[in-house]
């Protein structure tokens, strides 16, 4: 194929990339040069190949079995092979202890037996916080964190993941997901930010600056290394089911896809992971226009692409591209794939090197990879100190850090339904808790927790407690009833029965945890058995709060009118029990917002920023709470909207601001939404478009003004030619119930 374009392309590439490191010191890059003279192919070969714990272990780690390294089997990893990283758990999360003792064995064989002692590179899923070391602390999951509209709180989560994952001897990790999550149905809707560009982006940034810090000095010992993924379009499969084709056109791609990880880019984030999927027939993993054209030269990303899990061998397994594993590897590293996620053989070790000597891949493509890959392991001091930090031990999972993770929660939580002020609960009633996740922790954490699917109930720390245990304690065991009410998918039982001599049903429905196929479903609607437990408890007249605990938005349409209150827990983390006792008694005020779109129907899947004609009879968008949505036990009362200037020019700034008052009689935070609408425009405008939030926290009676100010950036979109231009003409702003309008006039250019 266009292989002698591809090779200058790379060339041109490498070049610019050691002309001109933007934020790594050149020191950084003369240490790689001088390591990189001295290595031979197979030791960079075996930089750019990871492999899982599984590879290097005897025995898995099970609930009743410890996991064990073989240590012929790592030294066979390191020393023959040189491999350069290491990723995951086998089953189970290990104790701090055993992670450190697990760290220090390996860098112990990487810096003490091989020629250049090169340290090896640990990678982690550390999606929730540190969610495989036993001790640490566990947070909402990322679409409950995007709910907390509240970008400093995900960086404060991000900084102490960072800080007990590096306290394990683990200086990387595969977070964030920058996917922005527009299709309901995916089963990793859960780890995205939701389903908007911008809260994505937002969130995003924090994240990666509470890994990495403020200047991305990756070095210092309590942070780390980030990944962003999974880049790019991997969070729209058109059927919605995981790892299955996304067709996403240019424009699109630019205007919903492509926004957080050039944020993430610009934030400094050091490694990247690429979609498993393909995009319009193209494997992402095989895409050079995609990993090197636009990330590495059109975004100017200076670090390091791995390949997700055997994505490199899906190339010819699984999505028929390539004929043979050997093309396979030459596409991917071709594509711009700089370490090989293989994860359980040494098979790409060996094609790649094969390659190379045949002169099929040229060593400036391997050189370029391995000098992204040194550089980053060199930017985390991994050759001046590649072992735990004993010292850091004692605040992993420390009550200071929890504190954090319930803050989190209670900001999640979203009020979406609130009859006549139900809520918040009086103390002296009556309450039967029931439904499938009224006393499980598994639940409230989901995926990726301990374990890769997250179901493993033993395993949550017993001094978490379920929703039932919170709401005992929070008004006396005494005043609760606690009924099972059937699994998830399981027929009802008696609690309906015990419904009718109870004040109060608090019903806990939703989702069994779950981590991405095994959370593929065929219809998005509730599974029978939780819909009959609540319509038969609905029946008995004794009303009823719903408690929605789920990774994605499962439809209840025919249970909402008869519920007092509903509450979206998502997946509120192991502190998600109290958070939710505290706001269903009024405890804590919720402040929550939807991070996406709550479909009514499962065949009408839409996002709030939808086009002109999907408002039109009979297309009439209509789902059961929108984006943005979230009640609170106070009233905020929005007036003054004012933008500075009725005419706007391109090179100018707009200050927009406006008036908010807590016009009730509880202190609580009113999260301020601005939108924008383009009211013409050459490509068919969104309905309206998230551009700026912020958080207001009111007294009763007390009122802030807040301002936010756009620029032309907030304005552009890509044009016909997918050039990002702002084009004359009217926009609305809104901000609550309010609206304005602004012109942008012609400019000179
Ligand atoms: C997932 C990634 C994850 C990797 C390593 C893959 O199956 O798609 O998100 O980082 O496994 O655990």
């Amino acid at each position: 194929m266009k292989s002698e374009a591809v090779t200058t392309v790379m060339l041109i590439g490498f070049l610019v990339m050691t002309g001109c490191s933007q934020r790594n010191s050149s020191s950084i890059d003369n240490k790689v040069q001088d390591l990189l003279s001295r290595m031979t192919l197979e030791e960079k070969v075996g930089q750019m190949t990871q492999v899982a714990l599984e590879v290097v272990s005897k025995t898995r780690g099970t609930w009743g079995q410890k996991h064990e390294v073989d240590p012929e089997k790592l030294r066979e990893a390191i020393v023959k092979y040189h491999v350069g990283s290491i990723l995951s758990v086998y089953d189970l999360a290990l104790t701090l202890d055993e992670w450190q003792a697990l760290i220090t064995q390996i860098q112990d064989i990487a810096t003490k037996e091989t020629n250049l002692g090169i340290p090896v590179i640990y990678g982690i899923d550390a999606i929730h916080g540190a969610n495989f070391i036993r001790e640490a602390t566990l947070f909402p999951q990322s679409i409950a964190l995007a709910a907390t509209r509240n970008p400093a709180l995900v960086r404060k989560s991000a900084e102490i993941t960072a800080y007990e994952i590096r306290a394990a001897g683990i200086p990387w990790n595969f977070n964030p997901v920058l996917g922005v999550g527009r299709n309901q149905l995916w089963p990793r809707l859960w780890e995205t930010f939701g389903e908007d560009p911008y809260l994505v982006s937002m969130m995003g940034e924090a994240y990666v600056k509470g890994i990495e810090g403020d200047h991305n000095s990756i070095g210092d010992v309590d942070k780390a290394a980030a990944c962003m993924k999974h880049y790019i379009g991997y969070s729209v499969p058109l059927s919605g089911k995981d790892r299955t084709p996304a067709w996403i056109p240019e424009r699109m791609l630019r205007e919903y896809f492509l926004p957080p990880f050039k944020k993430a880019v610009e934030a400094g984030a050091h490694t990247v992971m690429a979609n498993s999927g393909e995009i319009n027939g193209i494997p992402v993993h095989g895409d050079h226009y995609l990993l090197t054209e636009v990330l590495k030269n059109e975004l100017g990303f200076q670090g390091f692409v791995v390949s997700d899990w055997a994505d490199v061998k899906n190339l010819y397994t699984r999505d028929k591209v390539c004929a043979t594993p050997e093309e396979a590897v030459k596409l991917a590293v071709m594509a711009g794939i700089d370490m090989s996620m293989v994860p359980t053989d040494y098979s790409f070790y060996e094609i790649l090197i094969k390659l190379v000597e045949d002169g099929e891949v040229p060593e400036a493509r391997i050189d370029d990879a391995v000098s992204r890959i040194l550089r980053v392991k060199f930017a985390l001091n991994l050759f001046e100190n590649p072992y735990p930090r004993e010292n850091m031990a004692t605040k992993v999972g420390s009550p200071e850090f929890a504190r954090i993770s319930l803050r989190a929660a209670r900001e999640a939580l979203t009020l979406l339904k609130n009859e006549n002020g139900f809520l918040p609960l009086k103390k002296g009633l009556s309450v039967l808790v029931t439904g499938p996740n009224a006393n499980l922790r598994s639940v409230l954490n989901g995926g990726w927790t301990y374990t890769w699917q997250g179901g493993e109930e033993a395993v949550h720390p017993k001094d978490k407690k379920t929703i039932l245990e919170a709401l005992q304690d929070k008004i006396g065991p005494g005043n609760v009833v606690y009924v099972e009410g059937g699994g998830h998918e399981k027929a009802v039982n008696a609690a309906a029965e015990a419904a009718k001599t109870m004040d109060v049903a608090v019903v806990c429905i939703g989702e069994a945890p779950y981590a991405e196929g095994a959370g593929n479903i065929h219809d998005l609607t509730l599974p029978q058995a939780q819909s009959d437990l609540v319509a038969a408890i609905e029946k008995t007249g004794t009303p009823v709060v719903l408690v929605l605990v789920e990774g994605r938005p499962r439809i209840i349409t025919p249970l909402v009118d008869d519920a007092q209150a509903i509450l979206m827990a998502y997946l509120p983390g192991p502190e998600g029990g109290q958070a939710i006792a505290d706001v269903l008694y009024g405890d804590y005020n919720p402040s929550g917002k939807l991070p996406y779109t709550y479909p009514r129907y499962p065949n009408d899947l839409v996002n709030y920023d939808h086009k002109p004609s999907e408002m039109d009879h009979p297309n009439k968008l209509n789902p059961l709470w929108e984006f943005g949505h979230g009640l609170s036990y106070t009233a905020f009362a929005y007036n003054d909207l004012k933008i500075d200037l009725k005419e706007m020019s391109s090179d100018k700034s707009l200050k927009v601001s406006v008036n908010v008052a807590n016009s009730g009689d509880r202190a609580g935070k009113a999260v301020v939404e601005l939108y924008l609408s383009d009211l013409v425009r050459s490509i068919s405008p969104p309905n309206k478009q998230l551009k700026r939030f912020t958080g207001v926290l009111l007294e009763p009676g007390e009122s802030k003004t807040v301002q936010f100010t756009l620029d032309k950036t907030d304005l552009s979109f890509h044009n016909r030619a997918n050039e990002f231009v702002a084009e004359p003409g009217e926009f609305k702003i809104t901000i609550g119930n309010l609206t304005d309008t602004f012109t942008l006039v012609a400019g000179k250019e």
